[in-house]
């Protein structure tokens, strides 16, 4: 069950973090995986050491987009898993946030989302069959964090775009899910500090971070031929962070 053999799956900013960890699994379903990332040279490293195909792309980009998924087809054959994955999460406040730090968020986290799914949509009709789950977030959709609102928006909006894609690929035999993550001990996340770190664990219920594996397996569910019933849902994979009401239900 849950097997991916020989299927061809795309990872999105599998460089690093939650994407690299994706892959990993992804290969012990038995998935052909391409890891894509902007950063060409981690990206080679990540490739070589997990034994699996690398592809440059930068996801803001739709033809960057289309060129690598359409090197990839010519070479492995057509898609059936795309990881919509690569993200980013500077922070800016709200009184200082600039036109281009929104852009700049909105076109890696939210166009970067829509410009892979219209890539790999083609070949995924054809052979009447795909999986794309799309890597949310807890804030935007659920929570806020001061600094993350131009993020949490790219967030929220992911799973707009998700529900209505999921309806036009519904007859396809194409399914688009998403993982909705809390905190999850990657690089990106180490760049918030220490500080970050503690205080998030603290917020916790099971005062642990995530670790990059515990997405990958609900990702590698979503992405299994078995969740073809399964399409625009969302899957929350915090440790129990937003659950919560109070200060004394943490204790
Ligand atoms: P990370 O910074 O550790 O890794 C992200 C990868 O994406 C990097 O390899 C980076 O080079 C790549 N990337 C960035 N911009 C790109 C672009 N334009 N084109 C292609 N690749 C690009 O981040 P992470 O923590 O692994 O996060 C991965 C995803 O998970 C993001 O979408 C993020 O928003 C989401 N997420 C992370 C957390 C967390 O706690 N780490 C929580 C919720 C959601």
């Amino acid at each position: 069950m849950f097997a991916l053999t020989d299927q061809v799956a795309i990872v999105t900013g599998g460089a690093k973090g939650i994407g690299r960890g994706i892959a990993r699994v992804l290969v012990q379903a038995g998935a052909r995986v391409v890891i894509t990332d902007i950063d060409e040279a981690e990206g080679r490293q990540a490739a070589g050491e997990l034994g699996v195909e690398f592809e440059a792309l930068d996801v803001s980009s739709r033809d960057s987009c289309r060129h690598a998924v359409q090197a990839i087809q010519e070479r492995l054959g057509p898609v059936g898993v795309l990881c919509s994955n690569a993200g980013i999460f500077p922070q800016a406040p709200l009184d200082t946030m600039t036109e281009d730090d929104w852009d700049t968020m909105i076109a890696v986290n939210l166009r970067g989302a829509f410009f892979m799914t219209q890539a790999v949509l083609p070949g995924m009709r054809e052979q009447g069959y795909g999986r794309i789950v799309l890597t949310s977030s807890i804030t935007g959709p659920v929570t806020g964090y001061p600094g993350w609102a131009h993020y949490g928006a790219s967030k929220a909006g992911q799973l707009g775009f998700m529900r209505s894609a999921a309806l036009e690929c519904a007859r396809d035999g194409i399914t688009i899910n998403a993982v909705m993550p809390g905190n999850v001990l990657t690089e990106g996340l180490k760049a918030q500090g220490e500080d970050y770190l503690r205080e998030m664990a603290e917020s916790i219920p099971t005062r642990a971070l995530c670790e990059p594996q515990d997405i990958a397996f609900a990702v590698c569910f979503l992405a299994s031929p078995e969740a073809r019933y399964i399409t625009g849902q969302t899957l929350i994979v915090d440790g129990g962070q937003i659950l919560p009401e109070s200060f004394e239900a943490l204790k």
